[in-house]
């Protein structure tokens, strides 16, 4: 049974009142500050803190809303994050007077979303792109290594990952730049310098950090929920070439870090607790500290949307789901800390390249290509090994509720030449 709010929201809509996702928006006047969506509206929560509605113990006498950044509120933890939720649920529901009534309020405080300009949510200090997808982990293993060898032998114990760059994560809708790289084909001699030959997309989603933990303080996993606010999606877009021959022996450099882009709208776990399932069994059965009883993941419908410039409507060529992550967020976050490195307010921690079972299931070209040797077909008779300038990228994805959805929007990014 859907809530109901005086904002119209139809049902395919991604922001009903049941999800409330944060976000930092600029307004036509003003400074960045933050907001939550609802319908095609931006609740603007400066004006009602200033108003006093968020006077509440859990805020702990500070003013967070009127940050260019989540990070303050971040800080605070779940009581706060849950007293914001109820407090909104409250003054948006359709039977609450105080904005419904006051069209000079409204005015103040409700912003149309196409009128204003999203801003990145956080100030994000660090970045973690894990590798947690089976299926993408054993298609790009195969790949390199043949199928005997596709998994390492650590992947199955550990929720494998490396240090990205939080400097190039961008907002949806930044123009993507084809990057320069190193390249070496396998019967060169030696390397060469140039624009990628291999552009590529990776559907993933990540989370944000909330309260940090003390350097030399592990989370233990049944309190790491404590340490996550929410998510979004995230394409990590990767030259395969330049990845290929620099990845040895430590791991992706300069072909991950030239831009990572993210969706502007957090969603929240509480927003997304009607979707919660259980964590599959995992065999073997993890160390100890990656143990509990209660893990969970969700489940969340994600599709990757291309359309090229011949194309007027875009093309479906990823279908997937968030429950395809053999390794949990508790578990990410556990593992990230179980050495007692310190993670802050507004890290990003994300999943890996969401693959499953099947071929359409694949998030990225690599695998849906199978290394360029099967290209895609598109709906207009084009073909893609790689993607190409012009192409437009677009990564979406819900949880379908009883009547409503919990949306998380879309992250989107067109490729531009290296020299325009
Ligand atoms: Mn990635």
């Amino acid at each position: 049974m859907a809530l109901r709010s005086f904002v119209e929201v139809p049902p395919d809509s991604h922001f009903p009142l049941e999800n409330l996702p944060f976000g930092v928006f600029q307004p036509k006047q003003g400074r960045p500050r933050v907001g939550v969506a609802i319908g095609d509206l931006v609740v603007d929560l400066s004006v009602l803190e200033e108003l006093g509605h968020f006077h509440s113990p859990e805020f702990q006498d500070q003013r967070v809303f009127s940050e260019e950044s989540l990070n303050s509120f971040l800080s605070l933890g779940r009581p706060a994050w849950r007293k914001t939720r109820e407090i909104l649920q409250h003054l948006l529901s359709a039977d609450t007077p105080m904005l419904r009534d006051d069209a000079r309020l409204r005015e103040r405080v409700l912003h149309a979303q196409k009128d204003v300009v999203m801003r990145l949510p956080a100030r994000i200090g660090n970045y973690t792109d894990f590798y947690s997808s089976y299926h993408h982990a054993h298609n790009v293993g195969t790949m390199l290594r043949g199928a005997e060898n596709a998994l390492m032998p650590n992947w199955k114990w550990l929720p494998v990952a490396y240090h990205g760059r939080a400097s190039s994560v961008v907002m949806s809708g930044t123009d993507v730049r084809r990057p320069y790289g190193q390249t070496k084909s396998p019967d060169a001699v030696v390397p060469t310098f140039g624009p990628t030959k291999s552009l590529d997309y990776e559907l993933e989603m990540a989370f944000l950090v909330g309260p940090s933990n003390s350097l030399g303080e592990p989370v233990p996993i049944d309190r790491a929920v404590d340490h996550i606010f929410g998510l979004v999606l995230m394409n990590d877009w990767s030259a395969r070439d330049i990845q290929a021959w620099e990845y040895q022996p430590l791991g992706p450099f300069l072909a991950k870090n030239f831009c990572t882009s993210i969706s502007p709208w957090v969603v929240t776990l509480e927003a997304l607790e009607p979707f919660r399932k259980p964590l599959p069994p995992q065999d073997p059965e993890p160390l100890t500290y990656l143990r509990w009883e209660n893990d969970f993941t969700f489940d969340i419908q994600l599709e990757a949307h291309l359309q090229t410039s011949a194309m007027n409507a875009p093309h479906v060529i990823t279908r997937t789901n968030f429950q395809n992550l053999y390794w949990s967020i508790a578990q990410q976050l556990a593992h990230h800390t179980a050495n007692g490195c310190n993670l802050e307010p507004g890290d990003l921690l994300a999943s890996g390249t969401i693959s499953g079972a099947t071929e359409e299931s694949r998030g990225c070209m690599l695998e849906l290509t199978w290394r360029g040797a099967n290209p895609l077909k598109l709906s207009n008779g084009e073909t893609r090994k790689w993607l190409e300038d012009g192409d437009i990228l677009n990564i979406t994805g819900y949880c379908q509720g009883d009547g409503y959805r919990i949306g998380f929007g879309e992250v989107s990014g067109q490729l531009s030449g290296s020299d325009e």
